[in-house]
């Protein structure tokens, strides 16, 4: 018998990170073993995480924004913060979620397209954990296409009334502060909207059966009244929404190996473990060949995501790379879990492993940031010019 490898440590992938990014990964990684790990299970059972309490602890940890410059944000590389949301969802793809949702989607928002007053009013805030946020775009009747919506932002004087539902949304119920996507005579626009605003009420979904240790809400806006000073100025039309789901996008190609990652290593582990008709079921031939073909996908997926990573941060990486990456590691994540669970039995269903709580997770990744099949179309595009999408 010889010594047991990880399945990354086949790949020598570690050979492809550079000393800060691994020191960040590292102390995520720690967080996430002394922190998260132990609790998650019950979270998760419960539907409940102490989301506040660990904003602010992921603050401290600086993983808020970590890959924006100024305002309290670390400025780190976008592959530093890959290797951070890979490790976050190790540990549950409902903690990448709250990470993700913060610093790409509500932060990049404001920093990217947002004035100056809203940049200095909420990013150091929210970089520290102090102020959660949260995104919404998908109606009840609009998530792919979300050109439709029905949200509506009308002038009043010098205000804005804004009316409409958002649903799905992630740390809805949680956030101080929404930046919410409306239609108004100018076309599409965001506004940046304190969650105690008259008109404004945020219920949790419930009875999910996937990211269940994640806040996700209903957003209602019933004739919230902001002065024009909420706006975004810097994004309009579809593109501005579009650009911080691309930031998203690209943490989940990382994010989705962590679970896959934490599924395998379990059930290599497992099956070690487990004697069958009298030895380790890691000792049949069937079980080798599963975890093979396995390996290969978690290793590939961890070539393109750090290829991915190097294109970002040398500012090349094109809106359909990131789709490549989404849609590949995501579906493959979700494979890997589904083929672990397998070898785990009964014990595949249970939530004293993680494997049957990844893969319920990743039900949810395959679907929110643009479906797989939504990826599969940008993709199909890039090769054809043509767009299929209607
Ligand atoms: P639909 O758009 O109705 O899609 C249904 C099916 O039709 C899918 O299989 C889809 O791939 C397919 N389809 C769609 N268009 C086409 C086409 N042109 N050709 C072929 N097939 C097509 N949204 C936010 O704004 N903010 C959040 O924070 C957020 N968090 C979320 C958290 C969770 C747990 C979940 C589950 C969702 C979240 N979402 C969030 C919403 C998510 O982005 C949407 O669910 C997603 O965009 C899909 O939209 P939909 O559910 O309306 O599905």
């Amino acid at each position: 018998m010889t010594d047991p490898q990880p399945p990354l440590g086949l790949f020598g992938t570690e050979d492809l990170i550079d000393g800060d990014d691994r020191a960040i990964r590292d102390a995520v990684r720690d967080f996430v073993r002394d922190r998260v790990r132990p609790q998650l299970p019950d979270w998760f059972e419960q539907a409940r995480i102490p989301a506040r309490e660990l904003a602010r602890e992921l603050g401290k940890l600086g993983v808020l924004g970590m890959h924006l410059e100024g305002y309290g944000c670390a400025g780190t590389s976008a592959t530093a913060y890959g290797l951070a949301c890979l490790e976050l969802e190790a540990a549950d793809s409902g903690l990448r979620s709250l990470v993700s949702v913060q610093g790409s989607l509500a932060m990049f928002a404001i920093w990217r397209w947002g004035s100056e007053e809203q940049k200095r009013e909420w990013l150091p805030r929210m970089a520290a954990g102090e102020a959660i946020g949260c995104f919404g775009l998908t109606e009840p009747d609009f998530g792919s296409n979300p050109a439709g919506m029905r949200t509506r932002a009308r002038r009043d004087g010098d205000d804005w009334i804004v009316d409409g539902t958002k649903m799905w949304i992630t740390n809805g119920s949680v956030a101080e502060v929404a930046v919410v996507w409306a239609r108004t005579e100018e076309g599409i626009r965001g506004f940046v909207v304190p969650t105690d605003t008259p008109g404004f009420s945020a219920p949790e979904i419930t009875k999910k059966l996937s990211l269940r240790a994640s806040v996700t809400s209903e957003l209602v806006l019933d004739g919230v009244r902001l002065p024009s000073s909420a706006m975004l100025p810097g994004a309009r039309g579809l593109s501005g929404p579009l650009s911080c789901l691309n930031e998203a996008r690209f943490g989940i190609v990382f994010g989705a190996l962590g679970a896959a990652r934490d599924c395998l290593e379990t059930t290599i582990e497992y099956s070690r473990n487990r004697e069958i008709f009298g030895k380790p079921l890691a000792a049949y031939q069937a079980t080798q060949l599963k975890l093979a073909d396995m390996t290969l996908e978690l290793g590939k997926g961890m070539l393109l995501a750090l290829h991915l990573g190097r294109l970002k941060d040398a500012h090349r990486l094109r809106p359909e790379q990131v789709s490549l990456g989404k849609l590949n590691n995501v579906r493959e994540a979700l494979g890997i879990a589904r083929e672990c669970r397998t070898l785990l039995g009964a014990n595949g269903i249970s939530l004293e492993y993680p494997v049957m709580r990844h893969a319920n997770n990743l039900e949810s990744v395959l679907t929110y940031e643009g479906t797989s099949e939504v990826h599969q179309l940008v993709v199909g595009q890039a090769l054809t010019g043509h767009g299929a999408f209607r």
